[in-house]
């Protein structure tokens, strides 16, 4: 449908305006145009009304305002809200609202499936086909709050992909929601998640954008890590550790280590220790996880023989930590009864 035409939501405001430059317009409407697709969310140039009959049909003629098309929601018990959304080339992707007392957390997607295989997770189960461009990671939030009754609060990039391994997207992305024009969202209230990919988080580092950060930590040992996540051998635990810590001074923000628990494997007494010297040299705090079992997509290999840790060892667990002075967020799992919870998303996807 808009094949030849090309796409303006996702361009930054700089962007914008080299671009109006370029056609020969005047750069305050960059501004104008940012205002009404990212403010006053409108997929129609028609509705831009400040602009000129000719520029609106200028921009008609050669521009396009749609990146995703809704497809379907699912509501769960909890509350949660999964939204899937189509891409222009037919590609199902996954957002998911998550609301709580205080916030109505958005968790949005950067790839269709993701490449990097961990052991754990759904969405690497079902592989890897393409990267979402910038206008469609920033769409997931217009056409969730179109879905939300709430306000939407807090943005985590958690969902499909890896997102630094989409970095130029996933940059544009957070500096359309860093602009001082964008209402809405401050990057205060934005984390990016990554598996690890070390060079990419020293860039984001120093991007200038102050995004949080969470790592998907998962072992504080490399030989396991790369166990259940293979892409610490390109980036071994070692080298992600000093580019966070790089991220932590920068940006002088905490980390967040997300850490889910998986019986045996990372829930000994040796992973406590490990812990509790790791955060007392990184600035960061522990986003205890429960595993959410992949068991009902027949998984195979190593991926077949990962259990959750039981509760109360996970409440000891995290008890330990605490009387050792590491914060620590236990997550709760919201969304598990229509697959929309960590590391499910995809599920259904084919
Ligand atoms: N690629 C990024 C973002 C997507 S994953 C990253 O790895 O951080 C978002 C979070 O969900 C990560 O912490 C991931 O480890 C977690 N997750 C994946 N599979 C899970 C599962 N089966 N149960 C619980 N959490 C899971």
């Amino acid at each position: 449908m808009n094949k030849n035409k090309t796409q303006l939501k996702g361009l930054t405001l700089e962007e914008l305006q080299a671009l109006f430059l370029e056609i020969g317009e005047a750069k305050f409407r960059a501004l104008q145009v940012f205002n009404w697709m990212y403010n006053y969310r409108v997929t129609s140039f028609d509705k831009m009304e400040n602009l000129s009959k000719p520029l609106r049909n200028k921009l008609k003629e050669n521009y396009s305002l749609i990146t995703l098309n809704f497809a379907a929601s699912e509501t769960s018990t909890s509350g949660t809200k999964k939204l899937i959304f189509e891409t222009e080339e037919g590609n199902k992707i996954e957002s998911v609202i998550i609301p709580d007392e205080k916030r109505n957390t958005l968790c949005i997607s950067t790839q269709v499936g993701c490449p990097l295989d961990c052991k754990f997770c759904a969405t690497g189960l079902m592989g890897y086909k393409k990267n979402l461009s910038a206008g469609e990671i920033f769409d997931q939030y217009l056409l969730a709050q179109q879905h939300s009754e709430r306000d939407i609060s807090n943005i985590v990039y958690m969902g499909m992909g890896e997102p630094l391994l989409n970095y130029n997207a996933t940059l544009n992305s957070l500096k359309i929601f860093s602009e001082e024009l964008t209402k809405g969202i401050s990057l205060k209230k934005i984390t990016v998640s990554t598996a690890g990919i070390a060079p990419k988080i020293v860039e984001l580092a120093d991007s200038g954008l102050k995004a949080k950060l969470a790592f998907s930590l998962h072992s504080c040992f490399e030989k396991t890590r790369s166990k259940i996540m293979p892409i610490n051998e390109k980036y071994p635990l070692k080298d992600n550790l000093e580019a966070v810590t790089h991220y932590a001074k920068k940006t002088k923000t905490r980390i967040t280590f997300e850490y889910i628990m998986l019986k045996g494997l990372n829930d000994r007494d040796e992973d406590i220790k490990a812990l509790i010297k790791l955060t007392n040299q990184i600035p960061s705090k522990i986003n205890v996880i429960p595993f959410n079992s992949l068991q009902h997509m027949h998984p195979t290999g190593f991926s077949a023989s990962l259990f959750p840790t039981e509760k109360k060892r996970i409440d000891d667990f995290v008890q330990i930590l605490r009387d050792n002075n590491v914060t620590v967020m236990v997550r709760e799992t919201q969304g598990d009864d229509i697959a929309a919870a960590c590391g499910q998303l995809a599920v259904k996807f084919k």
